[in-house]
């Protein structure tokens, strides 16, 4: 486009360096609003300051010509037009050259010859628009890496063959190769991903184990590709409990899937004896039986089975939804998951569930005692609700409070116990226990009895603290973590499968392991992908990956500030609130 806006007006080219100075190519073109060509030309003179600025490497030689690499889109026109204007070697006669094509995919090879050459042999020289890169199995240079690329981009951003065909329409490209060679590049994908989401995994267990062979608390959940029973795909995910600052990692997947479509073709196409021998050389994708409830189950159940012998850890310790069947599956597997050494299976609670039960419990007891009048220093009241009493950010302000009592004394249940109580007496007027949150302990000043509440409310309210600080709760709750990590985990997954597309499972298995890369090791480390495939890793490829892992590191780094904090505080008791009208359930135990 604005190639040829440029040629109608004279380049403005003006030399204002010495014989030190050395062009770098740094000519920035970029658009202004008016949609006119802006050609900025830097002249660097060695050892200038504003080269470090600008960001250019210092050997301006190799920013020319070495350093150049990686795709560029480009107008097969004007290039064609650009080649033709020299003059054929053989014959030096100019104006004879012509440029056909032969194309495979994404990737292009040019023949320039010449038809003014004497003679049989005419000048022939060959152009490629892609290298050549080994196939999976040691194949030397069959397949273009522009072609295997393509599947890996698409699949990165969560899309598949029939949107890279829009994509390319879009750009006004030629199409992506053949369906099945697409295929042929998403498997050598799907392998690559899982062979360094397994390294990944394996390493995560490395950092977790203690000795040859430990006892571990992991936290399990399981997510679906569709909402409910109906759907086909399904994933059971299992992750590090982060401990002292360490982040949480994925240590195991499975993928699970009850449907494969070629069989369901292929059933309705053959005969059931021409089925069954296609069957025998057919790689399936269904590989669960039964309902899309009983996925997370058997994967979990798959996950610990092979726990001892793949990650050399047993899980002892199961961190996950409060009505798991999940959890029954491997607590009550026949024969036992860990016998010799037997190691029993624990149930621990997600601490983020525990704390939406106080809650819950508090609310219902405003319901409870809605009919009853209360009278105190003379004055009647009816029910343990409204104003003064327990309203509802006053719920929300304990359940925060006892959140961060949990959280706060990770593996000492006797401090939680102190701390959740503590929230109970400040309430009713003592302050002995409280922590630095109280006006009477910060310094601050401030009325410490602001936020008290009448004795009647108090008594009605301690039933819900004697049961929620309970030894046997908190101690399912001592490891002080939550699922959350499950849950950001597997929106890395749908990101790159999303849920509204249908996907068979070796689809679903290579954003699983891509999910699995980026969640354990950063975006820089899908780097690992490209090498496996035998692909080049370019410097904008590095570059770009590390430019993601800034701006992740970043966003974290903001999301942690404590005015955001406060902000998504508020944001979630709102949501809290709303939930707790509808239907939501969590958290009723
Ligand atoms: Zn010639
Ligand atoms: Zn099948
Ligand atoms: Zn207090």
């Amino acid at each position: 486009m604005s190639s040829k806006k440029r040629k109608d007006r004279p380049k403005k080219r003006k030399f204002s360096g010495n014989r030190y100075t050395r062009f770098c190519s740094i000519n920035v073109e970029h658009d202004n609003d008016d949609g006119i060509d802006v050609l900025v030309e830097a002249e660097v003179t060695e050892k200038s300051a504003s080269r470090s600025k600008l960001g250019t490497p210092s050997n301006t030689a190799e920013t020319n010509t070495d350093n150049i690499e990686g795709y560029r889109f480009i107008d097969a026109e004007l290039f064609i037009s650009f080649l033709c204007k020299f003059p054929c070697k053989k014959c030096l006669e100019e104006g004879g050259l012509k440029v056909s094509e032969y194309r495979v995919g994404l990737a292009s090879k040019f023949t320039v010859t010449c038809n003014r050459c004497p003679g049989p042999k005419p000048f022939k020289t060959v152009f490629y628009s892609s290298t050549k890169v080994g196939s999976e199995n040691g194949g030397q240079g069959r397949c273009f890496d522009i072609n295997k690329r393509l599947p890996m981009a698409m699949f990165a951003i969560g899309r598949n063959y029939a949107q890279a065909k829009r994509l390319t329409a879009n750009l006004n490209m030629p199409p992506p190769q053949s369906l099945s060679c697409w295929q042929k590049h998403a498997k050598s994908l799907h392998s690559a991903t899982r062979n360094v989401a397994e390294s990944s995994m394996q390493k995560a267990a490395d950092e977790i184990r203690v000795g040859s062979m430990s006892n571990v608390t992991v936290s399990c959940d399981g997510s679906w590709q569709r909402r409910g029973f109906s759907s086909k795909n399904g994933v059971a995910t299992v992750l590090t409990v982060p401990v002292c600052g360490k982040s949480s990692k994925v240590i195991d997947t499975q993928t699970l899937s009850n449907y494969c479509s070629a069989c369901h073709i292929m059933k309705n196409k053959l005969s059931e004896p021409e089925f069954q021998i296609w069957t025998k050389t057919h790689e399936c994708e269904k590989n669960h039986t039964g309902s899309a409830g009983a996925m997370e189950p058997s994967g979990m159940l798959s996950i610990f089975r092979c726990s001892r012998t793949t990650r050399k850890l047993a899980y002892s310790g199961y961190l996950g939804d409060g009505d798991s069947k999940s959890y029954s599956a491997v607590a009550n597997a026949y024969p036992p998951i860990y016998s010799r050494p037997c190691v029993a299976i624990k149930k621990l609670e997600c601490c983020g569930h525990v704390q939406k039960r106080i809650y819950r419990r508090l609310t219902d007891k405003v319901s409870e005692y809605k009919h009853k009048t209360f009278v105190e220093n003379g004055k009647t009241f009816k029910g343990i609700g409204g104003a003064g009493r327990l309203t509802q950010k006053a719920i929300l302000r304990i359940q925060g409070h006892y959140g961060a009592a949990i959280r706060g004394n990770p593996g000492d249940v006797k401090a939680m116990e102190k701390a959740i109580w503590a929230i109970w007496k400040h309430r009713s007027r003592d302050h002995t226990d409280c922590g630095d949150w109280c006006p009477s302990k910060s310094g601050k000043g401030g009325d410490a009895n602001k936020n008290a509440l009448p004795e009647f409310v108090c008594t009605a309210i301690k039933p819900v603290f004697k049961i929620l600080s309970s030894e046997d709760l908190l101690q399912k709750c001592a490891h002080g973590g939550t699922q959350n990590t499950n849950e950001s985990f597997h929106n890395l997954i749908w990101e790159r499968s999303p849920k509204v597309t249908f996907v068979g499972r070796r689809r679903l298995e290579t954003a699983v392991a891509d999910a699995t890369i980026v969640y354990n090791d950063g975006e820089s480390a899908r780097v690992a992908i490209c090498e496996t495939m035998g692909l080049k890793h370019g410097s904008h490829l590095t570059g770009g990956f590390s430019k993601i892992d800034k701006k992740r590191v970043d966003n974290a780094h903001v999301s942690g500030k404590s005015a955001v904090i406060k902000a998504r505080r508020a944001r979630s008791n709102v949501s809290a609130a709303q939930k707790d009208d509808s239907t939501y359930e969590a958290g009723r135990f």
